[in-house]
């Protein structure tokens, strides 16, 4: 097993850097009046700043996710995680992270934004990840491989023994984004907590229903998610979203609408198997089928001419032909079957 430091990991900038402090770290606790942070002090329900920590947010998620508050960082969506890690790992123009595509774009996109390599190694024909193939492009100037598990968009899982033979020999900073863990009989990865160097995001925008309010989770070592609150901008996270995320998330309603999406999810799939024009249906842990049809640009606007917007991944590596479709409420699945099997493909 090779060892893994954060201290010798990050930016020697960031090791050292001094946050900004702002009053509401300067003072917490009640008091009578404040006149510290230069706020409009008539109330209303917005005048007064967030609290930066977003306690209370976090022990309701500590309490979901059965993991102490003190390993969660929480950011405006996964996208603030995805680059303040890679910003306090990666020195722009020398570093590199390495990521697997067909994958999210955020990783190489918030890469490219901050000047940092992307190494690709793509996964293979049948969506696999090698851990050997990925090994081998480790060398010092590797700060962060991203796995995503299970993957958008071909809604595959990664096995956990060749996550685990990753984080073991790599010896770097291993992100395992677990977006759509929920929609998985796979478990999270979180547990794994021997491992300093796994870092697994999470979001409150897929399975919990809350993609409007933007939060985004990172789990793991309290040594990182120190250094991302250290470096994330004070007040992240607006006040609306961190009551209006307590209020949802007390009310429960996720574990219920998590089995529907899944029951639809294979119905849906077999039901797509049944028309000419499909092709393939790709198994799949999230809430979203990759489907391969004969004329994926053809389709796309017929369904698109019949008010029913999917996403084309045809253009992706090793998906050709493939458009990806998000699973929708029973009634709304059920309308797309409808117009899918009045669509005439002739194979001229
Ligand atoms: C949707 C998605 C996210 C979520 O991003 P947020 O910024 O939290 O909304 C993260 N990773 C993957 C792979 C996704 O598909």
């Amino acid at each position: 097993m090779k060892s893994f430091s954060v201290e010798a990991a990050l930016r020697p900038h960031i090791r050292s850097l001094k946050p900004y402090s702002s009053a509401r770290h300067e003072f917490t606790g009640e008091a009578r009046i404040y006149l510290d942070a230069n706020e409009n002090p008539f109330k209303e329900s917005f005048n007064r700043y967030p609290d930066p920590d977003q306690q209370e947010l976090k022990t309701l998620i500590s309490k979901i996710k059965n993991i102490e508050a003190k390993r969660i960082f929480t950011g405006n969506g996964s996208d603030e995680a995805i680059d303040l890690l890679i910003r306090a790992f990666c020195e722009p123009g020398v570093d590199h992270i390495i990521t697997t595509p067909p994958t999210y774009g955020m990783y190489k996109v918030c890469a490219a934004i901050n000047n940092v390599k992307n190494i690709e190694m793509p996964l293979s024909k049948d969506f696999s990840v090698s851990a050997d193939e990925i090994l081998k492009q480790v060398n010092s100037f590797t700060k962060i491989i991203f796995l995503c598990s299970p993957n958008n968009p071909t809604g595959n899982s990664i096995p956990s023994e060749v996550i685990i033979q990753i984080l073991k020999q790599s010896g770097v900073l291993v992100v395992v984004d677990e977006a759509y863990i929920d929609f998985s009989a796979h478990k999270s990865l979180v547990t794994l907590r021997e491992y300093k160097n796994l870092i697994i995001l999470q979001t409150l925008s897929k399975a919990y229903g809350l993609a409007g309010l933007r939060i985004g989770l990172a789990l793991g070592a309290e040594e990182i998610i120190s250094t991302l609150n250290r470096i994330k901008p004070p007040y992240n996270i607006s006040s609306a979203s961190q009551a209006e995320a307590i209020k949802l998330l007390c009310k429960n309603r996720w574990q219920e609408q998590i089995a529907v999406i899944i029951s639809e999810r294979e119905k849906l799939k077999y039901e797509l198997t049944t028309l000419n024009f499909v092709k393939k249906v790709f198994p799949s842990d999230a809430n979203f089928l990759l489907t391969q049809v004969s004329e994926p640009k053809a389709c796309y606007q017929y369904l698109k001419a019949n008010g029913i917007i999917v996403r084309d991944r045809s253009e992706e590596m090793h998906c050709s032909g493939c458009l990806r479709i998000s699973i929708g409420t029973p009634d709304e699945n059920h309308q797309l079957m409808k117009v899918l099997r009045d669509y005439k493909y002739s194979a001229a």
